[in-house]
């Protein structure tokens, strides 16, 4: 038995059989070609690169009809690279100039472009150099005349398939038949590579980045993956086997107890309402906030519409998007957050970091700089409230300076929509998040100014405790029931309710089952949090009396226990 680790995808635990992919280009012949050679070698790189091009035309028309867009859209954007003189003709002036074979000018030029990717700050586009190492591979695999994994027919072998492979890309998942696939293991790729984003929207389990998947695990062997934790456990023993079994069981039970209480209110013991929201970072993401029945949207992250492109998105771009959300939503709200790149964020080199980029230009104070990023996001979040429940939240807000800049602006866009005789909603919500401590210990000042709050405990916490969000080495601190926490959010929701506004909670913490009680407690009584954990919170919600949580809320306020 021997225990491996990785990033996990998805909640679930699977317990199935390894089929290896033994599909690796693992030693790429390297020869010097004769001049008198070469039309042919390049003759031979052509083939291979058409037979490239039909292996993923017969992929994307045998991809089954319930399979979430993105699976023909992963494909597609391989075609196109294939298309790209980068990869199919700077290839033949290697064969030519250098007098080269043609796996090895596949390597060789593939190469220098995965390294210009890997250069990319964006941690998106650094990982699309993937991309190529697939394209490349299949190149590869065609030059060698080693049988694709879509005639290998891999997935018939065992009942219970986990795939277990260097890497696997969006083409080869669906050519091995996504239904029946239990799990996919890869050495490469992080939580954001394609195979994992596929992985997710096909509802598959996955365990990626692990880098030794394939020299620990044998085709045959019995898996347990724990997709919820990225272990996985090889050649189980009877025991763990039956441990296992029994958590997936208690898991499959739990999640068919959520599920009933989908339909069912968001009410305490002793009959409190509590408004339950869902965070989304992407337009699909709008199909398991519905699953999760949430009372609309608390959270959209607009960062993803300025990432994986080389220009800003238009105003189009911006309003479109929204306009895919609303779609769905009929009278719930939608809280746009303004544009939040820096920190952690960042679209492209262009962006200086700083020294300390979580304390430098980030969130509103960047826009405030760039108008050109923030302008086509303002106007079109104001076209898009003219067809629903639009509310607009601004991000990182420190001072009161900045809340004023972007009232005069939001004015300002307003008159010239006004005379253009475009419609918007003149009464449109603007909300502010507390993230910044400066901003909870004034929210009585901020308050006054604005129609809601929106804690964003992920970055209050940072603040708070100076912990950098995104270092591991000083993780262990985050505590986000440490009483300086609670008493920033305590000063925000009395200076909330002091206002009259509602004050909402998007940071994990919202959905967090430990915090929970606490949160009540404090007399917060909207929380806005991933779908995922939706269910999970309601049904505590459902079994607290929120009287009864306030004695021991006054004490962690106190640093007691
Ligand atoms: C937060 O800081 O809690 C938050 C919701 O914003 P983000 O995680 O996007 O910084
Ligand atoms: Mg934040």
């Amino acid at each position: 038995m021997l225990s491996l680790h990785g990033a996990g995808i998805g909640k679930e635990i699977t317990i199935g059989t390894a089929c290896v992919l033994s599909q690796d280009v693992v030693d790429t012949p390297e020869y010097r070609v004769p001049r008198s050679r070469i039309d042919d070698e390049i003759y031979r790189l052509r083939a291979a690169i058409a037979a490239a091009r039909l292996q993923l035309i017969q992929i994307r028309q045998n991809i089954p009809a319930e399979s979430p867009p993105e699976a023909a859209g992963f494909i597609e954007a391989h075609l196109m690279m294939l298309e790209d003189p980068m990869l199919s003709q700077a290839p033949e002036e290697l064969i030519s100039y250098q007098q080269i074979n043609a796996e090895q000018a596949i390597s060789m030029q593939s190469q220098s472009l995965i390294e210009v990717f890997e250069q990319m700050e964006d941690e998106y586009l650094s990982s699309r150099g993937d991309d190529i190492q697939q394209i490349a591979e299949r190149i590869q695999r065609n030059l060698m005349g080693i049988e694709d994994v879509s005639s290998a027919s891999l997935t018939e072998e065992f009942k219970d398939p986990v795939i277990v492979a260097r890497d696997l890309a969006p083409a080869d998942t669906m050519a091995l038949k996504p239904s029946r696939i239990r799990a996919i293991l890869t050495n490469l790729g992080g939580p954001i590579s394609h195979s994992a984003i596929l992985a997710r929207s096909l509802g598959i389990p996955a365990v990626v980045g692990m880098h030794v998947a394939t020299s620990y695990i044998q085709h045959g062997d019995k898996l347990i993956v724990d997709g919820r934790n990225g272990n996985v456990i090889v050649a189980p023993d009877e025991q763990t086997l039956k441990a296992y079994r029994q958590l997936r069981r208690s898991d499959r039970e739990q999640a068919r107890q959520l599920n009933a209480i989908k339909k069912s209110g968001s009410v305490s013991k002793d009959g409190v309402r509590v408004t339950l929201q869902a965070n989304i970072e992407m337009p699909r993401d709008i199909r398991a906030a519905l699953n999760a029945n949430a009372a609309g949207i608390g959270l959209f992250r607009t960062e993803y519409l300025y990432m994986n492109r080389d220009n800003l998105p238009t105003e189009n771009d911006h309003f479109n998007a929204y306009m895919r959300i609303l779609r769905h939503l009929g009278k719930r709200p939608m809280t746009i957050r303004t544009l939040d790149l820096g920190s952690d964020k960042t679209i492209d080199g262009s962006l200086e970091a700083g020294s300390n980029p979580a304390l430098g230009l980030r969130g509103i104070r960047l826009c405030l700089q760039r108008p050109a990023l923030f302008i086509p996001q303002l106007r079109a979040i104001l076209r898009a409230s003219a067809h629903g429940q639009v509310r607009m939240m601004i991000p990182m807000l420190s001072s009161l300076n900045e809340l004023h800049q972007v009232f005069d602006l939001i004015n300002e866009l307003k008159r010239s929509l006004r005379k253009e005789g475009t419609p918007y909603n003149s009464k449109i919500k603007i909300g502010g998040m507390v993230e910044v401590p400066a901003a909870a210990i004034s929210a009585d000042l901020f308050a006054p100014h604005l129609d809601f709050l929106s804690i964003g405990t992920n970055d209050l916490i940072q603040y708070a405790l100076a912990i950098d969000r995104v270092d591991d080495e000083v993780n262990y601190l985050y505590n986000p029931l440490h009483p300086s926490v609670l008493r920033l959010i305590d000063m925000t929701v009395r200076a909330g309710d002091k206002a009259g506004i509602p004050v909402t909670m998007c940071g994990e913490m919202a959905g967090d089952v430990e915090s929970l009680e606490t949160l009540l407690g404090l007399g917060l009584r909207s929380l806005s949090m991933d779908p995922a954990n939706m269910l999970e919170i309601k049904n505590l919600i459902r079994r607290t009396d929120i009287s009864a949580t306030r004695e021991r809320t006054h004490r962690l306020l106190n640093g007691l226990h």
